[in-house]
């Protein structure tokens, strides 16, 4: 979910101004990382990522029996149900003795309050040094649902992400990292990040034992094959090896969509537009992978049939490298 800030005509005059003096630095300081890229065609010597069973969990989350996966919602339930089975499956340990942590939310709508409810899942992988602060890898599973008769199945947003949160639990429970991980499928993330907010009013883990949350919303399809990486600027120490994984990826990595708008130039601040906003203000630092807005987002039409495979499993593996290399960089 991202939305647009509204700001005064006069600011706007110098703004605009400024935006374009900033936007031409910050357009060509991404060329220059494009162009850096392009030096380097390396691809990771296995492809640890089962790409068969990435696309069937995008093509499954995304079929219109699960009604759009709207929060709380029958369908939204349904997909909770399968993405349990897949958890257990996995392997993967309850949380503080569960696996299911339901929560209630209100929120302002245009049409007043909305009461709403949802359950976020959550899994354990257990690392080598169980007193290593732990990860937690997050993607929402919720979507927007019906809306007037009409689905929309949410097969970028997100169960691009649900499901390459899905793989990186089934490699780390074979090749355990330093640290234990908490995979999170968060709810309601349409309805204003509820989901990782409740998590985070009533942590089922300690926060203090949270090193980082690694968020991902959006991750199957863009035209110039580039995922970003937001984070890094209100968290530089996170980027060295970040920059190292970059370097291999097999698709485009950018920086950005982290700082503040008025320093990056209009370009757009994800911070707070998906759940690892929540982790941010409890000042627990995290990683978001996302592509740019495409046509089909938060339409009907963003359906599984739109999802390049070949992006999607090179933006899964590059995801598993980072996980992989902050696991070994973060200390203690
Ligand atoms: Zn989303």
């Amino acid at each position: 979910m991202k939305t647009r800030r509204v700001i005064g005509l006069s600011v706007v005059a110098t703004a605009v101004i400024w935006f374009q003096v900033a936007g031409r630095f910050e357009a060509r300081r991404s060329d220059a990382q494009r162009e850096s890229r392009a030096q380097v065609t390396s691809r990771p010597a296995s492809l640890r990522i089962d790409s068969d069973r990435l696309m069937a969990t995008v093509q499954t989350l995304a079929d219109p029996r699960f009604e759009g996966r709207a929060a709380g919602s029958p369908g939204g339930v349904a997909a909770r149900a399968w993405i349990l089975e897949r958890i257990k499956a996995i392997g993967l340990q309850p949380v503080s003795g569960s696996y299911e942590f339901p929560f209630k939310f209100t929120r302002m709508s245009v049409n007043g309050r909305v009461e709403g409810e949802g359950a976020n899942l959550l899994g354990l992988c257990l690392g080598t040094d169980p007193k290593a602060p732990m990860f937690v890898v997050s993607a929402h599973y919720d979507h927007l649902g019906i809306r007037n008769g009409v689905l929309f199945p949410g097969a970028d947003d997100n169960a691009s992400g649900v499901a390459v949160m899905l793989a990186v639990a089934e490699y780390c429970q074979k090749t355990p990292l330093h640290r234990s991980v908490v995979f999170a499928a968060f709810d309601a993330e349409e309805a204003g990040l509820q989901g990782a907010k409740a998590f985070m009013i009533a942590p089922p883990v300690a926060k203090d034992r949270i090193a980082l949350n690694v968020n991902l919303d959006m991750v199957s399809r863009n035209d110039k094959r580039e995922i970003f990486i937001a984070g890094t600027y209100p968290w530089p120490q996170l980027r060295p090896p970040l920059d190292g994984v970059a370097k291999r990826a097999p698709v485009t990595v950018l920086f950005g969509h982290d700082k503040p708008m008025p320093v990056a130039g209009g370009v757009e601040d994800w911070t707070n537009q998906s759940d690892h906003g929540p982790f941010h203000a409890a000042k627990i630092p995290f990683v978001y992978f996302g592509v740019e807005d495409h046509a089909d987002y938060h339409k009907p039409t963003d359906t599984a049939d739109k999802i390049d495979r070949g992006f999607f499993v090179d933006v899964a593996e590059t995801v598993l490298e980072a996980i992989v290399q902050l696991d070994k960089s973060i200390t203690p």
